[in-house]
């Protein structure tokens, strides 16, 4: 068993650390001695998860749950723990203050504590820098055990384990778990690194823990695998049915011409306007995932069984693009594909009131093959073996191959005209790269001025938005900082029935409350248009959004894909180019 300390001991290291290649050194380290049933555990939480994503299990905590248990834990008042962090900004820290001045005054909190060596923590000193009991195992149980619970009695059986981690842990380990609970641990370790970790700690090649991680989507499993047996362990790695991969992506292009540059021949289809799915085929039994790799099967039986009628292999696993359409045929708005995936109940109607229609544009695997690996053109010609062509509700899209960008310029006029996105211009001998967003998917849309941003925060509105959160506080990434940088607020573009929704989705997210001004979790990404981007010191990002307005709500990305400050300083330099 190792310790939970030591992988504290870890995070606090890594904190104080610039460089990515002193991070990978520090983590290889650590993953050479730590204990082989903790292996995995230790990859998912190191970059602040606790489940690898594919399980699409979520620990699901809102931060109040958190707040009630630390309250508990602590003996202090929810109104102390909600100062705390109007003070601090940050429940790691707040967690930390909560028990360590708990601990000095030997209150209710100390009876569950053994404290081995007060001074045994680094830059934590006196009474709070003591070290708790738990193994990084037990700490892991526990909060699956937060993430099982359900049902009558849920609420307070989470309250309970959590209690109990902050109990047996000492302050700053308390401070950690916190974090790891709120999905917000963010020391600066994210899956490249974990990736080069691997390779060092085990002395495998990268480029094959790379490939490893692509085809299972799971680096606690390729840690294990690289320990276990090495290289060769590694090669022996597959895509499986039933359990998702990520998406491979696309990147912008200016103008078709300029993609063609890049390319002999080209591949041309339409980009749909709909939403991503994986299709996984084993047997009779059908999965769905969407591009955040959420199991979306059941709120989709119509496409399940097309899905079931249309494709020929036993086993299979498929990547398109779902549309909702409507009694013509053509493509209705993004939000009623999002409302069909989200959809609990009543299912058999709503896939009646709006019908889908998938369009498959690529193959992952089939029959005992995979086709990762080969070019665009053999996994289209086998999709196509595949999938009958009169089969309801889905299809195989067109695909053109071309030398002509003028032939690309009529496939764009047409799509535009279906009222769809633009065209995909792709690579024929490019393999399918999951997770990735590279050259050989290109993406050629109309508007190319919106931005992913995250909302970090809001304000209660007045008047007729009383008891709403009346605007959005905005934030992209940073991913050397490793930190949300603000970029603005967006009030317009809201209609009052959106803005019920959202105060509603916001609810479980808000964190902190000061009078109006709201800090909330960063979790939901909009979709934002603007004019212009400017140059702005009032704003961390350094720059303000001119007439920003919300597009849409993107429910189908996570927080990982908003954009960066680095894409927005090139935007910036591009604008004024
Ligand atoms: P956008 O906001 O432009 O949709 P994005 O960031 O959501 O971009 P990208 O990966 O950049 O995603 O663009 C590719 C997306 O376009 C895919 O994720 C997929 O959902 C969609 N798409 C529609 N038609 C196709 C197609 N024929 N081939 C590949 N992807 C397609």
């Amino acid at each position: 068993m190792t310790q939970f300390s030591e992988f504290t001991d870890i995070c606090i290291k890594v904190e104080s650390i610039p460089g990515s290649l002193e991070m990978t050194d520090v983590f290889a380290d650590f993953l050479k001695n730590v204990d082989d049933d903790e292996l995995a555990v230790s990859c998912y939480m190191i970059m602040g998860e606790i489940f690898p994503a594919w399980t699409g299990k979520k620990l699901g905590l809102g931060p109040n749950l958190l707040y009630s248990a630390l309250s508990k834990a602590a003996g202090i008042s929810l109104d102390k723990i909600k100062a705390l962090l109007r003070e601090t900004g940050d429940v790691g820290e707040t967690t930390y203050r909560a028990l360590c001045d708990d601990k000095k005054s030997q209150s209710t909190f100390s009876s569950f504590f053994v404290a081995e060596d007060d001074e045994n923590e680094e830059g934590n000193g006196s009474a709070c820098g003591t070290k708790g009991r738990l193994s990084i195992r037990e700490v892991y149980d526990r909060l699956k055990e937060i993430a099982d619970a359900s049902g009558k009695g849920a609420q307070s059986q989470k309250i309970k384990s959590l209690q109990f981690l902050f109990a047996e842990s000492s302050p700053v380990e308390a401070k950690y778990i916190s974090r790891i609970a709120l999905e917000e641990l963010r020391i600066g370790i994210g899956e490249g690194i974990v990736r080069d970790s691997i390779a060092k700690a085990f002395d495998v090649p990268v480029n094959q823990v790379e490939f490893a991680f692509m085809v299972t989507n799971d680096l606690g499993e390729v840690a294990a695998a690289s320990k276990r047996g090495g290289a060769d362990a590694l090669s022996h790695q597959n895509i499986q049915v039933n359990r998702p991969v990520k998406m491979m992506l696309a990147q912008v292009t200016t103008s078709i011409e300029a993609a063609f540059a890049e390319l002999d021949e080209a591949a041309v289809e339409w980009k749909f306007d709909g939403a991503r799915l994986q299709i996984h085929k084993n047997g009779d039994e059908i999965e769905l995932f969407t591009r955040r790799l959420e199991n979306v099967t059941n709120s989709l039986p119509d496409v399940v069984k097309a899905v079931s009628s249309a494709v020929t292999a036993e086993n299979a696993v498929l990547d398109g693009e779902a549309v909702a359409i409507d009694e013509n045929g053509n493509p209705r708005p993004f939000q009623d594909i999002l409302r069909r995936f989200r959809r609990k109940y009543d299912v058999e109607t709503t896939s009646r009131d709006i019908p889908i229609h998938v369009n498959l544009f690529d193959l992952l695997y089939a029959d005992g093959v995979s086709y990762i690996e080969k070019p665009l053109t053999e996994r289209r010609q086998r999709l196509s073996d595949i999938v009958k062509t009169d089969a309801k509700g889905i299809s195989v899209d067109e695909l053109q191959i071309t030398k002509d960008p003028e032939v690309a310029a009529d496939i764009y006029q047409a799509a535009l005209a279906a009222g769809h996105e633009g065209i995909m211009i792709k690579n024929p001998t490019s393999p399918y790269s999951p997770g990735k967003r590279g050259k050989n998917w290109l993406k050629k849309k109309p508007v190319m001025d919106t931005l992913d941003l995250v909302v970090i925060g809001g304000e209660w509105g007045s008047g007729k938005r009383k008891n709403k959160i009346g605007s959005y506080v905005l934030a992209c990434f940073d991913n050397i900082k490793n930190v949300y940088l603000e970029i603005g607020r967006v009030g317009t573009g809201l209609s009052d029935e959106l803005l019920d929704t959202l105060t509603e989705q916001f609810a479980d997210l808000i964190e902190a409350e000061d009078g109006v001004t709201l800090k909330i979790k960063p979790e939901v990404v909009f979709e934002i248009a603007f004019e212009e981007i400017q140059k702005s010191p009032n704003y961390p990002a350094g720059y303000a959004l001119r007439f920003p307005r919300l597009v849409r709500v993107r429910d189908d990305k996570t927080i990982e894909e908003i954009d960066t400050i680095e894409k927005i300083d090139r935007m910036y330099q591009g604008q004024k180019e």
